[in-house]
């Protein structure tokens, strides 16, 4: 269905990750309707967004927020330590170029953030930024790795719409710190042109398993499979939750949003709708 399928390589001189999303792009995109080239920049933030989640350690919330000047000016992902992932994207329609290139035809400039928010403790708030730059986020990404991080680092992502369903899938590989290539084993740079070289004919191959997926990639590297984590799309928006958002306006702002005496809100991510009287806000 959808999960991550974490891997080491090399008696643990790399780590990686795969995922494979059968059905939650469908579930994600099910309350919306964009255009095909908005369909698939989403679908890559959320590759990335699970990618990078899944191999953080943290209880909370890991967001990617990725902001431009472009047509599409906002794309959000969530994913919550248990798997939860929900997604939103902000674009202008009127703007949104015939064909779409690369990144910057639809986002233009902007910057690519992601945080971390720990549930337990305030302080333990982690957060990297980097510019958008690159064919696709994935440069943005790796770049943000090689800079500030200085930890080698690849990844790539895959979409297919097979029937009329989105199927995505993603690799990550990433040199641990601290742990030296031994003499005759494959360096960084053949790992990750050894994972470049997956194929959606593969990944998306309903006889193969991801594990076999993953040997016929690294047969010869020492794989070694740990259990698959599930994800699932889940929104966690709550009447509660949008009635505290919408305390934060003045009674003024308030009564402009009123239509007919009820206040409207629809979730971005889930398109999920409230409704408010006055007396519910008072
Ligand atoms: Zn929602």
């Amino acid at each position: 269905m959808n999960y991550v399928l974490p891997f080491l390589l090399e008696e643990g001189v790399y780590r990686g990750r795969f995922v494979k999303c059968e059905t939650l792009m469908d579930e994600l995109l099910q309350h919306h309707a964009y255009p095909p080239m908005v369909e698939e920049v989403l679908t890559q933030a959320v590759i990335v967004a699970v990618l990078l989640a899944s191999s953080l350690k943290y209880e909370g919330l890991f967001t990617l927020q990725v902001q431009g000047d472009g047509p599409v000016t906002l794309i959000v992902v969530d994913v919550s330590d248990d798997g939860r992932v929900r997604a939103s994207v902000r674009y202008d329609e009127e703007k949104l170029p015939k064909q779409a290139a690369t990144l910057s035809d639809l986002m233009g400039k902007g910057v690519l953030v992601f945080t971390v928010d720990q549930a337990l403790s305030e302080n333990e708030r982690y957060q990297g930024v980097v510019e958008l730059n690159g064919s696709d986020l994935t440069d943005s990404v790796l770049s943000y790795f090689d800079k500030s991080e200085h930890i080698p680092t690849d990844l790539v992502w895959l979409t297919q719409v097979k029937d009329g369903h989105r199927q995505a899938a993603g690799l990550m590989v990433q040199q641990l710190p601290g742990k030296a290539v031994k003499p005759g084993k494959d360096d960084f740079e053949t790992i990750s042109v050894l994972m470049q070289s997956v194929r959606k004919k593969e990944v998306f191959d309903d006889s193969l398993s991801p594990e076999q997926v993953l040997f016929r990639l690294f047969h010869a590297n020492l794989l070694l499979l740990f259990p698959k984590k599930d994800i699932r799309f889940e929104c966690r928006c709550s009447y509660d939750k949008v009635k505290k958002m919408l305390a934060q306006f003045s009674n003024e702002q308030l009564n402009d949003m009123y239509e007919d005496g009820i206040i409207h809100i629809t979730c971005q991510f889930c398109g999920k709708t409230y409704d408010f009287k006055k007396e519910d806000l008072s």
